[in-house]
């Protein structure tokens, strides 16, 4: 399986506008792997999209995607979904009827009351369907939907208008959580993987100097999992690869930064990645 973090971001991209912290100039000169756009994945054996942060028009661009059949949704939120309009690239501007290329789109049936409720996500779909360039299928909890010899399943998580899903074939084992890990606990049922991507987590304190990154009384911290609590549940995944991602600008930390917080785990006996912009995961 061939699996493409297009975007290794969070809601706050790196280099972020305005910004003159270290961390966005460096991203602004030397590009990736310092910088790292919204968060999306593509699978490339079935031509699957997760999500459309704002910038995938540029990450489709950059990469050598020449086709989008499918786009799986893990929740509404902007930061996986504004760069919706990205599926007017399958419209046929200049023939007429048109002959346009088309994306199935993917969405679980707890992500569906989200789309419909905000930022006028599903009607947004409904012009496209009447263009022509999608069509909408719902998942339902449990179901598997199948993709030549694939099958994706999708997985509501404690937050539950939040989904990852697994992707699976005969010989491979996938699991893939875009975001809002908070109070989630490692079902029994998911066994063993060969790669997990899930997000990074808030990092309350910087992972190298301890130094306190956010107040303590901050909302944020109710409602996002920390880094902290992510690494409880790096523990608790059976798979060979961990790769973490949504890494946020605010957290202020460089691709230097967390190549030595992977070596610092590494020490500890915890084996992780952090993904970064076009990391190409062969497995
Ligand atoms: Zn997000
Ligand atoms: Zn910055």
């Amino acid at each position: 399986m061939k699996v493409e973090i297009l975007g290794s971001g969070g809601a706050i991209t790196i280099p972020r506008p305005l910004c003159n912290c270290n961390v966005c100039n460096e991203a602004r000169i030397k590009g990736t792997p310092y910088s790292r756009m919204g968060p999306s994945v593509f699978i490339h054996d079935i031509s699957l999209l997760i999500d459309t942060p704002e910038d995938i028009v540029h990450q489709l661009n950059r990469s050598n995607i020449t086709k989008v059949k499918y786009c799986a949704y893990s929740h509404w939120h902007p930061d996986h979904t504004m760069g919706r309009r990205v599926f007017e690239m399958n419209y046929d501007w200049r023939n007429f009827p048109p002959n346009n290329m088309h994306t199935q789109l993917l969405i679980p049936e707890g992500v569906k009351p989200g789309f419909e409720e905000q930022l006028g996500t599903m009607k947004h779909f409904d012009y496209f369907e009447y263009l022509g360039i999608i069509n909408r299928t719902i998942l339902k909890d449990d179901s598997k939907f199948e993709i030549d010899n694939f099958i994706i399943q999708a997985i509501r998580l404690k937050e539950d208008y939040v989904y990852g899903y697994i992707v699976s074939n005969l010989t491979t084992r996938i699991l893939i959580i875009m975001d809002e890990l908070v109070g989630w606990k490692v079902p029994e049922s998911l066994g063993k993987l060969d790669l997990a991507i899930i997000p990074a987590g808030v990092f309350v304190n910087h992972p190298i100097t301890g130094q306190q990154n956010i107040s303590e009384n901050h909302p944020t911290l109710k409602s996002e999992c920390t880094f902290r609590e992510t690494i409880d549940i790096v523990g608790n995944i059976n798979a060979e690869k961990i790769v973490l991602s949504h890494i946020e600008e605010p957290d202020r930390l460089s691709y230097d930064d967390l190549l030595m917080v992977e070596k610092i785990y590494k020490k500890k006996g915890i084996n992780l990645e952090f993904a970064y912009d076009k990391m190409i995961l062969e497995v």
